[in-house]
């Protein structure tokens, strides 16, 4: 199969195949167990640049302390330093606070529900935006990490641009990936998928059920797939 047939395989399958996989292999975390849209919205920005192991429990305790958007508007920013302080990034905390500021005076406490919008709140960005809107209002917006784009790297043998989370093609892969009556499940699966099976150093390509179809796995050889490895990993995003 060559590249170009690669990219004319309909989305649906590769999406289809996913979805199975993602049935029996979902990972659980809190921040995916709630229906309120401002604690997704936090634990999003505490992914950044983190593992999710390391965010749970940070998430849980300033939940704890601090169950809605006012509480954390009203919050001693120190004691909420001190909460976040294991994530390493303390700006986190002044984030928070000045987050909870603008969508209670602003949105009067709920979180908006359009990408422009969480676009203009701190601490966000394109990543944040698609996650908020597709996990929690299910909503068929896009998203794209680097995690995201290795898989599709690898799957339809696309090269990309140095900064591929802004790749126009991925983009555009991505928003047809999520063209489905169940986004948020649909983004879901490629991020576990991508933390699990197609990781970036040796992915799990015997076991994976995209291999059939999969250009690094048919069409690569071992010399070239480790090169493109040594890139992954370079390039990884450890949030996930
Ligand atoms: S076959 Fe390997 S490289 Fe291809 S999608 Fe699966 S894990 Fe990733």
């Amino acid at each position: 199969m060559t590249v170009d047939d690669h990219l004319q395989t309909p989305m649906p399958n590769f999406r289809k195949t996913l979805l199975k996989w993602y049935t029996g292999n979902k990972r659980k975390y809190p921040w995916r167990e709630t229906d309120d849209p401002f604690r997704v919205l936090i634990a999003e920005i505490m992914l950044r640049r983190t593992k999710a192991d390391q965010v749970e429990k940070v998430y849980n305790q300033l939940f704890a302390h601090y169950p809605t958007v006012k509480d954390i508007v009203n919050a001693d920013e120190e004691q909420i330093e001190n909460i976040v302080y294991p994530l390493g990034l303390t700006w986190r905390s002044t984030t928070f606070k000045l987050l909870a500021m603008e969508i209670l005076n602003r949105y009067g406490g709920e979180v908006p529900q359009t990408r422009e919008s969480l676009l203009l709140l701190p601490g966000t960005g394109e990543y944040v935006a698609g996650a908020v809107l597709s996990i929690a209002y299910n909503k068929r917006e896009w998203l794209v990490d680097s995690n995201v784009v290795r898989v599709f790297r690898r799957y339809f043998g696309i090269s990309t641009s140095k900064e591929g989370r802004r790749d126009k093609r991925v983009i555009n892969m991505a928003k047809k990936y999520v063209s489905h009556r169940n986004p948020r499940d649909a983004n879901l699966a490629i991020l576990d998928f991508s933390a699990i099976v197609c990781i970036p150093r040796k992915p799990k390509c015997i076991d994976c059920p995209l291999n059939t179809d999969c250009h690094y796995y048919r069409d690569t050889d071992i010399q070239e797939r480790r090169e493109k490895d040594n890139k992954e990993v370079r390039n990884a995003c450890w949030t996930r």
